[in-house]
């Protein structure tokens, strides 16, 4: 069975883990609209655009 991914409600980032491995948080939904990856998120329009805070994959609309 595929574990899928919880997005973490403070930032968004995506995991299998308990604790975000961006800010930390344990708060998770299990519920997003879609994910994108962010490779480099200082020079990303992307990232700006969803107002990421790291790299890594991230959901939106969570
Ligand atoms: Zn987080």
């Amino acid at each position: 069975m595929v574990v899928k991914d919880k997005a973490c409600k403070e930032c968004g980032h995506l995991t299998k883990e308990d604790v975000c491995g961006n800010c930390n948080s344990r708060q998770f939904a299990d519920k997003y609209k879609g994910t994108i990856v962010i490779f480099e998120n200082d020079n990303s329009v992307v990232a700006d655009k969803a107002k990421t805070t790291g790299n890594g994959k991230f959901a939106i609309k969570y």
